[in-house]
């Protein structure tokens, strides 16, 4: 019974319309920015950057190894 009420207490505080999970880090957003970023690209701006930043790197090694 306490457990239920706690239950209910928090999804009355938290709002839990607009929140989107990243698949990559786990982290939780509710943001018009990171909102965008999940919806186009299935991450949030955070791990979007780092995985842009690897291939960038990645290519740039390519280019310089050859
Ligand atoms: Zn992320």
């Amino acid at each position: 019974m306490k457990q239920k009420k706690y239950e209910e207490y928090l999804r009355k505080t938290l709002p839990e319309e607009e929140e989107v999970e990243c698949p990559e880090c786990k982290l939780k957003f509710y943001d018009q920015f990171n909102l965008l970023s999940l919806a186009s690209l299935k991450f949030c701006l955070l791990c979007a950057n780092r995985n842009v930043k690897k291939e960038t790197i990645e290519e740039k090694y390519h280019v310089n190894k050859n």
